[in-house]
């Protein structure tokens, strides 16, 4: 192992920060993280690691103990009744590329990562608010008043990045006019078969539903509101039931199940594509670079690829701003075909008139194979770190 001398300041130990931390503790460098949250996320939601994300783990060597996700290899769409419309077969291409897709919740993969961390100096209740940055390396300023020397800064700050903000002002964040409310708990059905991941279509409104593993599922659901109201929401379990109240039984059960106050609300958002994530010695990753709609549930994925791929150009590559300009120019245009490919698949999910919801289903039943194949292999391959 190659021993850097370099100083590596990481904002945000969400999944991009602490995939960095692991790929760049690694690889031999000094690595100090800051994070926001009092304490590392215990609860929260669900998500799908898909095989991209576990082959650029295991290209930087890293191999995260997730005993507890469950893997699949079938995606159903169905009609909110819960009829079929297509299925998705990965197993083929899964196999392939030799690394599944998991579907997990969400502190599990932080608690796995966090493990790939040791050695990295990791604060807790920390925010960093901002930088300065001279020809020998970057100040980056602490919301307790410290300012802290690297010779690199990451910004895996999340959505509302402080560091991307003080990189290139203040943005309005696009809004996608519906709402997303999720929930994990425990729950049973004749119909949620291990490795069970499903999603339900309706009209204005959807509906996912996976096992996440240890008899936990995750679910899912949005509804198109205004943007004022999806980032307003007040309404309770009773309303969302409401909504849902002729879908498939499993679908009403789950919802039923849940406790009220495990049920979270965010307004679907993403931002306008930023095409240089770069500034000097400091670089973003993750949401903080590409904040994405979660139609493709690629986000954490790319934030790791981003990660495996950083950390590769700043091992190879001797001079910093060469290295992160490097990462930068090889991320760009996967995470822009994401980030549209996920606007594209999300207004053809949202859509509400009768017509278009039927054409949409007739669509998805007759696609051919082949075309639905070239775009999950786009997805879930993994392009390499060079
Ligand atoms: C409803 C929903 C469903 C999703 N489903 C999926 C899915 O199925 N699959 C998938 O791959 N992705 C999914 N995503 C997207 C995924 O959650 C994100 O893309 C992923 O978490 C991005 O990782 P990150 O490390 O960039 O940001 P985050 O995981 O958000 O981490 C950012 C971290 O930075 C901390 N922080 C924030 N500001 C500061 C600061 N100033 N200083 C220090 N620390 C700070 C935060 O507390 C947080 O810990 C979903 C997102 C949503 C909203």
């Amino acid at each position: 192992m190659t021993l850097h001398k370099k100083k590596i300041v990481i904002a945000g130990a969400g999944i991009g920060g602490l995939a960095a931390a692991a790929c760049l503790q690694k690889a031999g460098f000094n690595v100090e993280l800051f994070e926001r949250a009092g304490e590392l996320r215990t609860a929260g939601s669900g998500l799908s690691l898909m095989a991209n994300a576990l082959t650029a783990l295991a290209d930087m060597g890293i191999r995260p103990d997730f005993k507890d996700a469950q893997e699949f290899e079938l995606l159903r769409f169905l009609t909110q009744r819960g009829r079929p419309i297509r299925n998705i077969e990965f197993g083929a291409l899964t196999r392939r590329i030799g690394q599944p897709n998991l579907a997990i919740h969400r502190a599990t993969l932080q608690r796995a990562l966090l493990e790939q961390t040791a050695g990295c100096k990791i604060e807790l209740g920390v925010k960093a608010t901002g930088y300065v940055h001279d020809r020998n390396g970057v100040v980056v300023t602490l919301s307790d008043g410290r300012e802290v020397f690297a010779d690199v800064l990451i910004g895996a700050d999340g959505f509302n990045s402080n560091i991307r903000a003080c990189m290139v002002g203040q943005e309005r964040p696009n809004d996608w006019r519906y709402i997303i409310w999720r929930a994990t708990l425990p729950f049973s059905h004749s119909r949620v078969t291990p490795g069970y991941v499903a999603h339900y279509w309706g009209r204005g409104q959807r509906f996912g539903l996976a096992d996440i593993g240890g008899g936990n599922v995750y679910w899912w659901g949005t509804r198109n509101m205004s943007p004022e109201l999806a980032n307003n929401w007040r309404g309770g379990k009773a309303e969302i039931q409401k909504l849902y109240a002729d879908w498939a039984d499993e679908v009403q059960e789950v919802i039923a199940a849940t406790p009220e106050e495990g049920i979270s609300a965010i307004a679907a958002q993403d931002k306008s594509f930023l095409e240089n994530w770069g500034d000097g010695p400091v670089t973003l990753l993750g949401d903080a670079a590409h904040p994405m709609l979660t139609s493709f549930g690629q986000g954490a994925g790319l934030a790791v690829e981003d990660a495996a791929v950083l950390a590769h150009c700043l091992t190879t590559i001797e001079d910093t701003k060469t290295a992160l300009r490097t990462y930068e120019n090889r991320r760009r245009d996967r995470a822009r075909a994401m980030v549209e490919g996920s606007r594209a698949l999300s207004r053809i999910e949202q859509l509400e008139n009768p017509l278009s919801t039927f054409a949409r289903s007739l669509y998805f039943r007759f696609v051919p194979a082949r075309s639905l194949s070239r775009k999950n292999e786009m997805s879930l391959v993994f392009p390499g770190v060079e």
